[in-house]
């Protein structure tokens, strides 16, 4: 009757690890710790029902549900961390422990080899999240994956040693007792933990999808204005000072939508983006802050060449092609550079160099402008030139 009970209630839940796989479908991370659980708890379904299993010989049904619901938490942390699933690793080492385990007669032994097994498996697994440990709950998952190692060695123990304390009749029902025990305690902790992981996983991605612009690639103007908040907060105002803002509009871009059509408008966009990207990636941060407005706010490193930089960057996207339009037509971009003032408000520099970019459209466009009382801070030429050693000492 217990027996009975203990299957259905084992099953309840088996289902629902099953049907949780099935609405999520793909094999991702989720999905695999699923699976983890719909065979751990058929494994013990099997395992109840040995007496059953046994004149059909599928005895064997309980240690192989065992075994790959133990590759299917490796699986889970392949997902995790690699991206993706090593099915042909994992299915080796579950033909091969279970053909290790099958060769074994005794029941006693069978759970022995079963957990040293699944012992080696989930060392494996611990050795995949152990370079991850820095974030939070890849540490927990570390941990819970030490805690499954040694449950696993130390479980067998009980049959090699052979015991029973005193109210049990044999080592074999205690051990009985302690694999459902563990099992179930180990499953709802860990599932907890996975889920979790997964959860402040997914909460990251969309934190970052929040800030890119979808087009262009470029950060957008709510990853922007996180960037100036830095700025501001900054509790030392002169780590800021003399960085540089530069900002740029496409020139007549309306004019390019009305010619060719908007999504040709759009390819222009995302091709001036890969450009602000490649020639930036060492310079500063970017985002498209509009519709065809960019803004990047340099480095403090990069800051002094930040003129130069902007007119390379003015000329690289004039010279850019872009299918949908005639080779010989070009788009072009004005740009306004301001250098930030010690203290100063976000507000006040962007503006600044809002008024310069004007001043460039008026001047004609294609065209960079500094904001009006900034100078170009001196490119350092002090640093004495590397000189080869028998001139040093001359
Ligand atoms: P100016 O040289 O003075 O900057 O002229 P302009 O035509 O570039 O400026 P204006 O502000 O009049 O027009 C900007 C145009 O940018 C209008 C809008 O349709 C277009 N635009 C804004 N966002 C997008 C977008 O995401 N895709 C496309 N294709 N066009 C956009
Ligand atoms: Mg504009
Ligand atoms: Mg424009």
């Amino acid at each position: 009757m217990f027996n009975l009970m203990v299957t259905l209630i084992t099953l309840l839940f088996t289902v629902a690890c099953g049907v949780t796989f099935i609405i999520n479908r793909q094999l991702t991370a989720a999905g695999w710790i699923s699976l983890t659980f719909f065979f751990g708890l058929l494994a013990l379904i099997f395992d109840q029902n040995r007496a059953l299993l046994a004149p059909y010989g599928l005895e064997i049904l309980a240690e192989a549900a065992f075994l790959f619901s133990c590759c299917c938490l490796v699986q889970t942390y392949f997902s995790r961390f690699q991206g993706k699933p090593n099915l042909k690793l994992m299915g080796m080492i579950f033909f091969a422990g279970l053909a290790i385990i099958s060769a074994v007669d005794t029941l006693a032994w069978r759970y022995i080899v079963m957990d040293l097994v699944a012992a080696i498996i989930y060392l494996y697994g611990g050795h995949i999240i152990g370079s991850h440990r820095k974030i939070l709950t890849v540490n927990l998952l570390f941990w819970f994956n030490v805690a499954v190692v040694m449950v696993s060695v130390l479980r067998p123990m009980i049959l090699i040693f052979d015991i029973a304390p005193p109210s049990w009749n044999s080592s074999l029902v205690f051990y009985e007792a302690m694999l459902y025990l563990t099992a179930t305690t180990l499953g709802v902790v860990g599932t907890n933990i996975i889920f979790v992981a997964i959860g402040s996983d997914l909460i990251k991605q969309h934190q970052t999808a929040a800030r890119v612009d979808l087009l262009t690639g470029l950060l957008n103007r709510r990853g922007m204005a996180d960037i100036f908040q830095e700025v501001e907060s900054d509790g030392d105002p002169s780590r800021h000072s003399g960085r540089a803002i530069l900002l740029f509009d496409i020139d007549h871009f309306k004019h390019v939508n009305d010619e060719f059509g908007h999504d040709v408008g759009d390819t222009v966009l995302a091709n001036i983006g890969g450009t602000v990207t490649q020639l930036m990636q060492y310079h500063g941060r970017a985002a498209r802050s509009g519709g065809e407005e960019f803004m990047i706010l340099f480095n403090a490193e990069s800051s002094p060449a930040a003129f130069l930089v902007a007119e390379h960057l003015r000329v690289a996207i004039s010279l850019l092609k872009h299918d949908g339009m005639p080779g010989d037509r070009r788009v072009t971009a004005s740009f306004g550079l301001a250098f930030i003032r010690p203290g100063e408000p976000a507000k006040r520099f962007v503006r600044r160099a809002d008024v310069a970019l004007y001043a460039a459209k008026d001047a004609g466009r294609n065209r960079l402008r500094l904001a009006d009382g900034d100078s170009l801070p001196d490119i350092d030429e002090s640093v004495t030139p590397f000189l080869p050693k028998q001139r040093r000492a001359g």
